[in-house]
């Protein structure tokens, strides 16, 4: 038997009903905000996560799936939405007028990691990305959009995790002042971040390993190194949050695993037990250099993405609605019913009714239990000798009780009815 490839999982049955539900509220939700979909390809020029995820984070270090294809392109399966996204926007010309442009997204990314609970290697991400205004209000936008999202699905206990990362120069003068800070401790730090120190210092408050070292515990406050309108802005950014209503905890520490990001940076934690190690569900932040990098117009950008499968996990305790039953199920035995049965089920369907009816060949006893086990609502009874005289029975399956309607009628008396 050929088994689905580690870190990958199919979506059946309860999952399904919930991922869907999942869905609904995104787009439902995208619409009140007024953001716009944008699918993008599922795997990009290889060159392209290099230069916005950053070279020396894990991302693109240890977790792309990189391939050649048969003309020998360096291809990567995304890890992540931001980068093409931002690539389409360039490309598309999108920076020409009305800004700012409000998109969303809503696909599956790739990661080769070590597969756990909330973590696989092949996982689905919805985010979304505010490209073309550097005001306050669409930081706070982005943060509350995904508070009230979360809570609107059920999540009881959430905090946002915020954090300013200034402008480059402020974090070139926390760059310095950290390095110096760990000089004496580099031999003390795991290899990787032994490598960052050099490359990228910022990131090794980002280090899954040493994490809760007590050196880590010391470290300069990122958030006493930066200018006066840096520091404004983010005060301003929690002055619209409490507006808002959503709960924050400023934590100086979050730097995020991405390169792109600068000023406001966040993390949406659930306290789900379930969730373990896997608590944060959404991340984002702002990146204000990236379109610019990648060969655009300057364009100040804010977004976020969230791991639809660590939601798939938290909401297991919280109720999902049962399959939606059938409005109408048509039965039929030989082959001139059977021909009404699909022209009959095509016309309701047309006409906004659910309709499903047998294909297996299975006896009218079994047709009536297929009906039930789908709660179908009304059941079409077919049967030739009523046809000839242009009548349909339906009866109605919680009460039992059976009309004859004529066949030209039959469509009003069901959507009525059904
Ligand atoms: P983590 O610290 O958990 O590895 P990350 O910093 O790598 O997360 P981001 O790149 O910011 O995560 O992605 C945003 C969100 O996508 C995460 O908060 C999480 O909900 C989800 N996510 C990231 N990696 C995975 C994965 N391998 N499997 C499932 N969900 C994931
Ligand atoms: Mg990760």
């Amino acid at each position: 038997m050929i088994t689905k490839p580690k870190g990958c999982y199919d979506v059946i049955d309860k999952e399904s009903l919930k991922l869907k539900k999942i869905n609904r509220y995104i787009d439902y939700y995208c619409e009140f905000y007024n953001y716009d979909f944008i699918r993008t390809p599922i795997f990009e020029a290889r060159e392209l996560f290099h230069r916005t995820v950053g070279d020396d984070t894990d991302i693109v270090t240890k977790e792309t799936y990189d391939f050649q294809d048969r003309s020998n392109r360096e291809l990567t399966l995304r890890p992540e939405g931001t980068a093409g996204v931002v690539r389409s926007f360039i490309e598309n010309k999108m920076y020409g007028n009305n800004l700012p442009r409000k998109l969303y997204y809503n696909g599956t990314m790739y990661r080769y990691e070590r597969p756990g609970n909330g973590r696989n290697r092949e996982f689905t991400q919805f985010g979304v990305e505010i490209l073309g205004s550097n005001d306050v209000a669409v930081d706070v936008e982005v943060i509350s959009f995904a508070y009230r999202l979360f809570e609107e699905l059920g999540f009881k206990d959430l905090n946002v995790h915020i954090n300013n990362l200034g402008s480059k120069e402020d974090r070139e003068s926390y760059k310095k002042a950290l390095k110096e800070y760990l000089k004496p401790y580099i031999n003390d730090l795991c290899e990787d971040c032994k490598k960052r120190y050099e490359t990228n210092p910022l990131r090794i408050l980002d280090c899954k390993v040493d994490k809760d070292s007590e050196i880590l515990k010391k470290v300069p406050n990122i958030l006493e190194y930066q200018s006066e309108e840096s520091k404004k802005r983010f005060q301003k950014v929690l002055e619209y949050l409490e507006y808002l209503d959503v709960d924050y905890e400023v934590d100086s520490k979050l730097v995020r695993g991405l390169d792109y990001y600068d000023y406001t940076v966040f993390e949406i934690v659930s306290s789900e037990e379930v969730l373990g190690s896997a608590s944060t569900i959404a991340a984002g932040g702002r990146y204000n250099d990236l379109v610019e990098k990648l060969g655009g117009p300057s364009t100040p950008c804010m977004g976020f993405a969230c791991g639809i499968e660590r939601i798939m996990l938290a909401l297991d305790k919280i109720e999902i609605q049962e399959k939606r039953p059938l409005d109408c199920y048509i039965l039929y035995v030989n082959e001139e019913e059977k021909i009404k049965a699909i022209t009959l089920a095509q016309d309701l369907r047309c006409s906004g009714v659910s309709v499903d009816y047998d294909t297996t060949g299975r006896s009218l006893k079994s047709q009536f239990k297929e009906a039930d086990r789908n709660h179908a609502q009304l059941l079409v009874l077919l049967n030739s000798e009523d046809l000839q005289k242009g009548l349909i029975s339906v009866k109605d399956n919680l009460t039992k009780e059976e009309v004859k309607i004529d066949e030209n009628e039959i469509i009003d008396y069901i959507v009525s009815n059904g």
